[in-house]
């Protein structure tokens, strides 16, 4: 049972303490005198810098973000002061940073950031909380990355209650936290606002659910409890929990109409945000809960060699995400379904729909997973303005690693009739690489590479080929596994959704000037982009037809076959029309079903198969 815990006993639970630190900790007062205006005010108070100039960065990266985000454009009124507190000149040598000089050895800089964001990357500041993503908020001394940070929060006048939810550790009082160096600091979001806590112990871990979402004591009650059998469903696969270094692990939850939607892991705690309510998307906010916590093992610790350190100035390039994001999103839904929050026909969706991302789509022969990881530095950001092809070219690494990680799952079960499972490849890693943590807080001292991972899978299979034909065929080459057959076992059909329906490619549409105008990039092997038709092309008329909206255009395809060669009237983006023959494909897309759901009779082996797999493993 979740156990709620009031406002009061927050703070007796925080074991105070002064660390010992090496060098004189950097020092940041954040205030917020106009939240409606979503600005914060920061002072970073930086002592013993010595006599040359003093670089303050902000963060072009955040931890878990693979793209640049560039926070320092939401920096403005930029003020510095010297030992003697007398303001000093400070200039812009680069876009993403302030240098001070002649400073006496200490450095005060002030500045106010922008922030109207509530999410895992962002700022948000406003009159119902602040929601502090470090990188987007903190200005950093260049140099300084042992340097400890106590951070100093003012609440708003008249919001005195609030308090903050962090997996920083505790100061001298309940609103002051510290951080041991600038890779914790900045790996530590703070929600300060009106949260609402609960909290939970297993196995001798303390786990904290800090809320600020607008639903009931009673739902977020009820929700916790789910989240409990997540964490609790999780531990079997690595078979314990990693040591936390602030004493627990922090969900840190924002429900609010104004949030947007995301997830975003870090050492000791995640940040999970939605615009929904645990009363109306619980599915979906226990979906986001399982893949952040599965993360406190992969990612977190369980780490790619290409994401650590974490690099504030510049991408970390990482072809292996496939496998760290992909793995845990494999594992979100297998979850749900462990912990008897979703139900076989969910989960079979949830399954049929990664299969088709990857076996269906072209794009698959442009990039290997690994090569699909480090795109990662251009996709997983804001959308560029320039138009892309990646709709044809590009598979994002979370559908495409699940969709491995469904494969060798499978595999394995088959293979070694049970006794082997991704379960056991997960533990291996952890074992190897997560498990001996680091040699200082924030680090990890043993990352893997590609090579390691695979060196991982021999292990536990007992068969370098095997996992080097894996790796070959379906992590660095353009295969994807045949789902049909590997499912089999589970009394699970996987079959064309709409067999004997015509169809001419996935594409987006949207209304043009002389008919329908194709709104993204045709997919190779597409009926459309077999008869030359492309993004900004319109279809005026197809078969005789005009053709309005897309309603129209279904309208047409559904009334004829696969094979059918309807002639169609296709206006270019200059207005220049042409006739063109389209030849109808079968509709690829695909559904997943249970046997018994399609007239079949479940055996007791695919009845095995199946609980050992999708059921309870505690
Ligand atoms: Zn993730």
């Amino acid at each position: 049972m979740a156990r709620v815990i009031c406002t009061a006993l927050l703070a007796s639970l925080l074991v105070a303490g002064a660390p010992a630190w090496a060098a004189a900790p950097v020092e940041y007062r954040l205030s917020f005198p106009a939240p409606e205006h979503h600005w914060m005010q920061v002072e970073v108070r930086v002592p013993e810098v010595g006599a040359g100039p003093v670089d303050l960065r902000m963060s072009r990266t955040s931890p878990g973000r693979y793209a640049l985000h560039e926070f320092a454009k939401n920096v403005y009124d930029v003020r510095a002061f010297d030992a003697n507190d007398r303001e000093i000149p400070v200039v812009q040598p680069d876009p993403f940073g302030w240098r001070v000089e002649r400073h006496g050895g200490v450095v005060r800089v002030e500045y106010k950031v922008f922030g109207d964001r509530v999410d895992g990357t962002y700022l948000a500041v406003d009159p119902t909380h602040a929601h502090i993503n470090m990188p987007a908020a903190l200005m950093f001394a260049r140099g300084l990355d042992d340097r400890g940070a106590i951070l100093t929060f003012t609440p708003p006048a008249g919001r005195e209650t609030w308090q903050v939810a962090t997996q920083l550790l505790p100061g001298r009082h309940r609103l002051e936290f510290t951080a041991p160096n600038l890779q914790y600091l900045m790996d530590s979001p703070v929600e300060f606002g009106p949260v609402a806590l609960q909290t939970f112990v297993l196995d001798g871990r303390t786990f904290r659910f800090a809320a600020h979402h607008d639903g009931t004591g009673a739902e977020l009650d009820s929700f916790v409890r789910d989240v409990r059998e997540i964490v609790a469903e999780q531990r079997t696969i690595f078979g314990e929990y990693p040591a936390y270094d602030s004493g627990h692990y922090t969900f840190l939850a924002d429900y609010l109409p104004y949030a947007s939607g995301d997830g975003m892991e870090h050492r000791n705690s995640t940040v999970i945000s939605a615009a929904g309510s645990i009363r109306q998307d619980r599915g979906r906010l226990l979906g986001t809960v399982a893949h952040e916590f599965f993360h406190n093992w992969n990612v977190e610790r369980i780490r790619p060699r290409a994401l650590e350190p974490f690099d504030f100035e510049a991408p970390n390039m990482s072809g292996e995400l496939w496998l760290a994001e992909g793995f845990t999103q494999y594992y979100g839904p297998l979850t749900l379904s462990r912990a008897g929050l979703a139900d076989l026909s969910t989960t079979a969706a949830t399954l049929a729909g990664l299969i088709s991302t990857v076996a269906l789509n072209p794009a698959r022969l442009v990039r290997g997973a690994d090569a699909m990881s480090r795109m990662a530095v251009f996709t997983d950001g804001g959308r560029p303005i320039d138009p892309t092809n990646w709709s044809t070219t590009y598979i994002s690494y979370y559908p495409y690693g699940a969709a491995i990680a469904l494969a060798l799952d499978l595999t394995l079960r088959e293979r070694f009739d049970g006794r082997v499972t991704l379960d056991d490849f997960m533990r291996a890693m952890w074992r190897t690489y997560g498990k001996p943590g680091g040699s200082r807080v924030g680090y990890v001292d043993r990352p893997y590479t590609l090579a390691d991972a695979e060196r991982s899978l021999a292990e536990v299979t007992g068969s370098p080929a095997f996992a080097a034909e894996f790796f070959a065929r379906y992590v660095t080459g353009h295969e994807a596994a045949d789902y049909e057959r590997l499912l089999a076992p589970a009394g699970l059909l996987l079959r064309r959704r709409q067999p004997g329906a015509a169809w001419i490619g996935d594409v987006r549409f949207a209304s043009g000037t002389s008919g329908l105008r194709v709104d993204s990039a045709t997919v190779p092997g597409s009926p459309l982009y077999d008869a030359g038709i492309d993004r900004g092309d319109e279809v005026v008329e197809l078969a005789g037809r005009p053709v309005a909206d897309a309603r129209a255009l279904a309208a047409v395809v559904s009334a004829a076959g696969p094979g059918d060669r309807l002639q169609a009237t296709i206006a270019d983006r200059a207005g220049t029309t042409r006739r063109v023959t389209l030849t109808l494909a079968g509709d690829p897309s695909v559904e997943l079903v249970a046997v018994e759901e399609a007239g079949g009779r479940l055996t007791e082996a695919q009845r095995t198969f199946r609980r050992r797999w999708l059921g309870s493993q505690r």
